[in-house]
């Protein structure tokens, strides 16, 4: 593509602030980031609390978040947070040790089974699932892999027949079922489901082995994870710093029309002209959101096939909290409520996170989710009472809640559509109205994988 292409990028989130930076990098200068908050970062928020930055939106990385490694190198930076640990509860607030076998004689059959489904899983997923593990979901419903390996820093690109991909469809307790490994379900959970992504019923197998593969899932059993000191929207706040042109924040896009070639791009009402856009802000919102974020197929000309497409997205509804306590409720490490991360437990307390070891001076966050698939949404107020109450079992009770936000989060598609080839008819589209598709639903919603699927948009396409 020729190097003087004007492009629009939506959003100033990992994924609007690395496109810019990978397209930097293959000498496409001519760049616009338009961000309709005051910040950058998106769900990478740190607000500060008496002088230090907490988290409201994203906390950790891996040790194989490679985009964000090109960020940190791109900035001169490096992951300096606060180690992270955490113990165990239960929904009674009684601290428990579930994969200890001394202090769990009765489940050791259990754990010893669990051991050996997480060896075999390690195994299939090498073997019968090769390909697996390659950012976003490009043919998987046709039993292809095509994408860059994620196995090392270098990314090679990889690319196969493997029919076995087509079990990604699934959900993921069923796909554990088929491969006899049900048992595996207990350890990626903390992760997944507290982490805001579902449930294993709902949630396609695609969408948790893309995230959690083998090796991530290994460094969040070992806690070899990585924090930033002055939170994960440092990382984009300087990068955004470093970039030939930061994004212009409090633009408000009215209107975008593609016609002649050409993309008319209303903000702040006036009318700018580029010749191609990355929309990396949602594509499609169900409902209407107190935030007042709406999905691009409402202010973009969109056509049938961008409509009909992006109606299937559905999101998480997860609420965070920021709250204080007094100093004798504060706990002494952050905590994992595993009984609660049942959909029958929904709205419920699933994890509650103490940041800094040195200082009950700051707030704590709570995680909840309040929807899934088969069950009435949980409205909010609902679901904050029920975080506060739980955080009184635990023995931990608020004094005062700081900070709130219900975060359109996730946003994903169902097996049947995954498995009809939603994802391959999208990329099919890219650039046919001078559009590309991007940040989360083409991958996953963590930072790396929206920061890599950036990358690799840019490889393919400039
Ligand atoms: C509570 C929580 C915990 C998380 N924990 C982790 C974690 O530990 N590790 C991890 O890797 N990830 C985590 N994540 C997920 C991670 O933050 C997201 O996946 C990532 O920020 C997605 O990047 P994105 O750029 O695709 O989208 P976003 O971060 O959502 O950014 C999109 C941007 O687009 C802007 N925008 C929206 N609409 C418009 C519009 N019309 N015009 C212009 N701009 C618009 C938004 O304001 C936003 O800045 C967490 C998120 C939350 C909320």
């Amino acid at each position: 593509m020729d190097k003087n292409v004007r492009i629009c990028i939506v959003g100033g989130g990992p994924a609007g602030l690395s496109a810019g930076m990978y397209l930097e990098k293959k000498g496409y200068e001519n760049y616009t980031i338009l961000e309709r908050l005051d910040r950058v970062g998106g769900k990478c928020w740190s607000p500060t609390y008496n002088g230090r930055r907490y988290e409201m939106g994203a906390i950790m990385g891996v040790p194989s978040y490679y985009a964000v490694h090109d960020v940190e190198e791109f900035c001169g930076i490096t992951h300096d947070g606060p180690k992270l640990n955490r113990n165990y509860k239960n929904a009674e607030g009684k601290v428990i040790e579930p994969f200890e076998p001394k202090k769990n004689i009765l489940k050791i059959p259990r754990l010893l089974k669990m051991k050996k489904q997480i060896k075999k899983l390690g195994e299939i997923l090498e073997t019968k699932y090769k390909g697996y593990d390659v950012n976003g979901h490009r043919g998987v419903a046709e039993g292809r892999y095509d994408g860059f390996s994620q196995a090392s820093a270098k990314r090679e690109p990889i690319k196969g027949e493997n029919p076995n991909l087509k079990d990604l469809a699934l959900p993921f307790s069923e796909f554990c079922k088929l491969n006899g490994v049900e048992l595996t379900q207990d350890v990626w959970i903390g992760p997944y489901t507290s982490f805001g992504y579902g449930y294993f019923d709902e949630i396609p197998a695609g969408y948790v082995l893309k995230y959690l593969d083998f090796q991530t899932t290994m460094n969040f059993v070992k806690v070899n994870l990585w924090t930033w000191k002055n939170g994960t929207q440092y990382i984009w706040e300087q990068l955004n710093d470093h970039l030939l042109h930061p994004a212009r924040l409090n633009s408000k896009i009215e209107k975008v029309e593609r016609k002649d070639g050409k993309v008319f791009v209303t903000v702040n009402g006036k009318v700018e002209e580029y010749d191609k856009i990355i929309v990396t802000a949602p594509l499609y919102i169900p409902n209407k959101r107190a935030d007042g974020q709406v999905g691009m197929v409402e202010y973009f000309d969109a056509r049938e096939d961008e409509k009909e497409l992006f109606s299937k997205i559905d999101y998480e509804r997860y609420d965070v909290l920021a709250v204080e306590t007094k100093p004798e409720d504060h706990p002494e490490i952050s905590y994992y409520v595993f009984d609660n991360m049942t959909k029958e437990r929904l709205g419920h307390l699933m994890v509650y996170y103490r940041r800094w070891k040195d200082t009950k001076d700051q707030v704590i966050t709570t995680y909840a989710l309040r929807k899934h698939k088969d069950t009435k949404e949980i409205p909010y107020d609902e679901c904050r009472k029920m975080v506060l109450d739980d955080l009184k079992t635990m023995k931990n009770p608020a004094s005062n809640v700081v900070n709130e936000w219900s975060v359109y989060y996730f946003p994903h598609v169902f097996s049947k559509d995954y498995a009809a080839g939603w994802y391959d008819k999208v990329e099919a589209m890219q650039d046919k109205y001078d559009t590309f598709y991007a940040g989360e639903i083409m991958s996953f919603g963590d930072m790396d994988e929206t920061a890599e699927y950036s990358r690799e948009l840019v490889e393919r396409f400039f």
